[in-house]
C-alpha cells in the first residue's frame, strides 16, 4: 500500500490539508481493510483512525490494519470531537460520498476548520492494482468462468431468460462468490437492445442473440465480462454486427497500453463501429475500472479523462444495440502490462465459440 501512502501525503501537500475524511466504504476497506458497512476513516500526516459504532467494534479491531480504532455514538459528533482533538484546520473530505445532511452538521460542529472538497484529487486512488488485488481478481473471474460452463446448457431455446440466469447465480454463489456482482443480465431477442436488459420470463426462442452479462464478488473484488450467444446458424447481420463489435473489441485493446489517454481507448472501438454504420447505436462507454466496485475509475469514454498506467484493470465492452432487433455486446477484463494489456478474462467471445446450434 505504499503508493496509497504517497497519494495521501501528495494530496495533503497540495491541497494544503491537515487530514482527510474518508466516507467512501470502498476507499476504506482499500486504506484500512474495514469491511463492514458503515465507519469513516480519518487520515493525518501521522495516524489513521478507523471510527465506526459499537455494531462494528469487533469486527474492526479484527479486521484493520494500518490505522486504530475509535468508537462513536453519533458518526458526526464522534467525527467533530476527533478532529477538534486533532487540531485540524483545513480538513479534505470526499465530496462524492458524505452526504449534504452530515456535511452542514459537521460544518456546523467545526465552525473554526475549512472543509475542503477532494474529488479529482483521490479519483484515481484504487486504479492500479497491487498482486495481492490482482490474485482476488483473477479467482473472482475464474469462479464466474466455472459457473458460466455450469450454466451453458440453460441458455438454450425454450428456457426461460431468468431460469439461466437464477443458475449462473446460483453457481457462482455454490462455487466460492460471495455474492453476483449485480444482477445478471439475460436479454434475448429484441430484448438484447436494451444494455442492462435484466432477466425476465421470457423465453429464449431459436435464432435469437442473447446478451449474457454476469460477474461475481470474491474477497471484495469483481469480475464483469459479457458473452453474446447466436441460438443457431447466424444470418448474415448477425454475423456482420458480431463481427464489427469484436473488431472494435480487438482495436481498443491493440490501442491500450501506458501513457495512451483512456479517451483514445474509446475512440479505437468506436470508430470501428461508426465506419459500419452502427454509430449511433453504441450510446454507452467503451468501459471501466473494476476492483472492491464493479464499476469505478477508470472511466473509458468520449469523456473520460488521463492516462492509462500500468497495473490499472478495466473493461473493454463495446455493443450495437437496434432498437426491434436486438443487440450484441462483448466485455472482457483486461491487465494494463508494461508494453499493452493482457486479458484476464477466460471464456472466448469469437463468434464460432458462441454459436449454440442443436
Ligand atoms: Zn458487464
Ligand atoms: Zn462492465
Amino acid at each position: 500500500m505504499g503508493t496509497a501512502k504517497q497519494l495521501m501525503d501528495n494530496v495533503m501537500r497540495r491541497s494544503k490539508v491537515d487530514a482527510i475524511l474518508f466516507w467512501n466504504l470502498e476507499n476504506i476497506r482499500y486504506l484500512c481493510g474495514f469491511t463492514g458497512s458503515d465507519g469513516v476513516l480519518i487520515v493525518s500526516a501521522h495516524e489513521r483512525t478507523f471510527m465506526s459504532d459499537s455494531r462494528y467494534e469487533e469486527q474492526a479491531q479484527g479486521e484493520i490494519r494500518d490505522a486504530h480504532f475509535q468508537k462513536y455514538k453519533q458518526k458526526v459528533e464522534g467525527v467533530a470531537r476527533l478532529l477538534q482533538s486533532l487540531r485540524v484546520k483545513r480538513l479534505g473530505f470526499e465530496s462524492s460520498a458524505v452526504p449534504y445532511e452530515s456535511y452542514q452538521k459537521l460544518k456546523e460542529k467545526l465552525s473554526r476548520t475549512s472543509l475542503v472538497p477532494l474529488a479529482e484529487e483521490i479519483r484515481w486512488l484504487r486504479t492500479r492494482k497491487d498482486p495481492e488485488e490482482l490474485n482476488k481478481i483473477r479467482r473472482a473471474i475464474q469462479i464466474a468462468t466455472d459457473s458460466f460452463f455450469d450454466a451453458s446448457r440453460r441458455v438454450r431455446p425454450g428456457v426461460k431468460e431468468r431460469v439461466a440466469a437464477d443458475f449462473l447465480e446460483m453457481r457462482m454463489r455454490r462455487r466460492g462468490g460471495e455474492k453476483p456482482a449485480f444482477d445478471t443480465i439475460v436479454a434475448s431477442g429484441p430484448r438484447a437492445a436494451l444494455p442492462h436488459g435484466k432477466a425476465t420470463d421470457k423465453r429464449m426462442q431459436e435464432k435469437e442473440t442473447v446478451v449474457v452479462d454476469f460477474g461475481v464478488r470474491f474477497q471484495g473484488y469483481h469480475s464483469d465480462e459479457t458473452k453474446t450467444l447466436i441460438l443457431g446458424k447466424p444470418d448474415a447481420e448477425q454475423r456482420r454486427i458480431y463481427d464489427t463489435v469484436r473488431r472494435a473489441q480487438e482495436k481498443a485493446m491493440k490501442a491500450i497500453r501506458p501513457g495512451v489517454g483512456v479517451r483514445h481507448i474509446d475512440v479505437a472501438a468506436r470508430e470501428i463501429i461508426a465506419r459500419e454504420g452502427y454509430g449511433k447505436f453504441f450510446g454507452h462507454g467503451t468501459g471501466h475500472g473494476v476492483g472492491l466496485a464493479v464499476h469505478e475509475e477508470p472511466t473509458i469514454s468520449p469523456r473520460g479523462r488521463g492516462l492509462v498506467e500500468e497495473g490499472m484493470v478495466f473493461t473493454v465492452e463495446p455493443g450495437i444495440y437496434i432498437p426491434g432487433w436486438g443487440g450484441v455486446r462483448l466485455e472482457d477484463m483486461i491487465l494494463v502490462t508494461a508494453r499493452g494489456c493482457e486479458v484476464l478474462t477466460v471464456l472466448s467471445k469469437d463468434l464460432k465459440e458462441n454459436i449454440y446450434a442443436r
